[in-house]
């Protein structure tokens, strides 16, 4: 028996929705910021273990609520210390989490939807359809679980310092919970992340770009991957609706919008012969002239059937030497967790029903 689904999950209320709800409950606003550092700082949820708060309200929030997080099916170790997780939603849909551990940080990479609807041409997950959005629960619920595991390991030094929402799925289309995570990562007393280590990694959605810019202070990677429309459109279908000048403008509304925000990182996969020309290296660095970005070149990774190849190594330094010459800031993205199948682009999940991605797409042509 189980009553779970019909309890409210903590973990989709930020600070001031909790403060709203314990308002209703004739509760007071700062026990919601205890709870929240419950939850979030001390990764807590039995409300018995909460124990400034009254046994009165740990009651009642046990009765009609928990803290309920994505379950792991699976937990895979890289040989360079990767670690990527297979999490289990409530509809039996699966999605996948990734932390990749650096000498002066470590990253976890999100997922924000199950599946993706863009149908991006050299990116796995885009092959597996798309869902539905995550909730809010379901995308903060992967920084938790994370932060969970983490810390219990024995090495005990694998602190998430970043985040980047470069999982499976475009965050601005699942927009509104995109933010309420955003809002408590960055919260003090929830994760307590520098804006600067958040990043939204999008294909271009400009509307909710634009909507972005104004809303939250993150950092931004949009995923370019070629220098012109022609070619853009093949890989990035998006590009049709929201073409690469419209992009751009839209950038440069993002940067000008806070002065401390200094750059935009354009990632930029490498696929052997079809955009990692010297013409083409040269056709980016006239296009971003007018936008302040930081180059961030990827290596193709593979999957199953894909008709891409990664381009050679000496072609990858070449394109970056072009563009180093010319004063852009640009690194090669060291290709992380390959073994297990947790690098960029080859995150997969396990989605129950793919048949969505067109409804969604016929969505987004109405402008929804
Ligand atoms: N939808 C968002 C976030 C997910 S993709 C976006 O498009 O930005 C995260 C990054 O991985 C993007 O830059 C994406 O283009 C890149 N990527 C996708 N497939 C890849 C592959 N097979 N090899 C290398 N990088 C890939």
């Amino acid at each position: 028996m189980s009553t779970t689904q019909t309890k409210l999950n903590l973990l989709d209320f930020s600070q001031q929705k909790l403060k709203q709800y314990f308002t209703e409950i004739n509760e007071k606003p700062f026990r919601a910021t205890q709870l929240i550092k419950w939850i979030h700082q001390q990764n807590e949820s039995d409300f018995d273990k909460m124990t400034n708060l009254s046994k009165t309200l740990r009651h009642a929030l046990e009765k009609t609520t928990e803290i309920r997080a994505p379950k792991v099916v699976l937990d895979q170790h890289s040989a360079d210390g990767t670690h990527k997780w297979l999490l289990r939603l409530d509809d039996g849909n699966c999605i996948e989490t990734v932390f990749i551990p650096e000498s002066t940080r470590g990253t976890l990479c999100i997922s924000s939807q199950v599946g993706c609807a863009l149908a991006c041409t050299f990116c796995s997950t885009a092959r597996q359809g798309f869902n539905r959005n995550l909730t809010v629960a379901e995308i903060i619920g992967q920084l938790w679980i994370a932060k969970k595991i983490l810390q219990a390991d024995p090495s005990g030094d694998r602190v998430i310092s970043n985040i980047v929402f470069m999982g499976m799925g475009e965050p601005l289309l699942n927009y509104d919970n995109v933010i309420d995570s955003i809002h408590l990562m960055l919260d003090d007393n929830a994760y307590g992340l520098s804006k600067r280590r958040v990043t939204v990694s999008t294909s271009g959605i400009v509307p909710a770009l634009d909507r972005l810019t104004k809303a939250v202070d993150v950092a931004l990677a949009v995923s370019l991957h070629a220098p012109n429309d022609e070619l853009r459109d093949t890989l990035v279908p998006i590009n049709k609706k929201y073409p690469i000048q419209q992009l751009l403008e839209s950038c440069q509304r993002f940067l000008a919008n806070k002065a401390a925000r200094e750059r935009i990182t354009m990632e930029y996969v490498l696929l052997q012969g079809i955009n990692d020309s010297d013409e083409h290296a040269r056709q980016l660095i006239k296009i971003l002239k007018n936008t302040p970005s930081k180059v961030n070149l990827i290596p193709f990774n593979p999957f199953p059937e894909t008709r891409y190849q990664c381009s050679s190594n000496n072609r990858i330094h070449r394109f970056q030497a072009i563009l180093v010459d010319a004063g852009l800031i640009t690194m090669t993205r060291r290709t992380r967790g390959e073994d297990i199948d947790a690098a960029c682009g080859q995150l997969a999940g396990k989605i129950s029903d793919k048949s969505r991605r067109e409804r969604h797409f016929i969505e987004l042509e109405k402008g929804k």
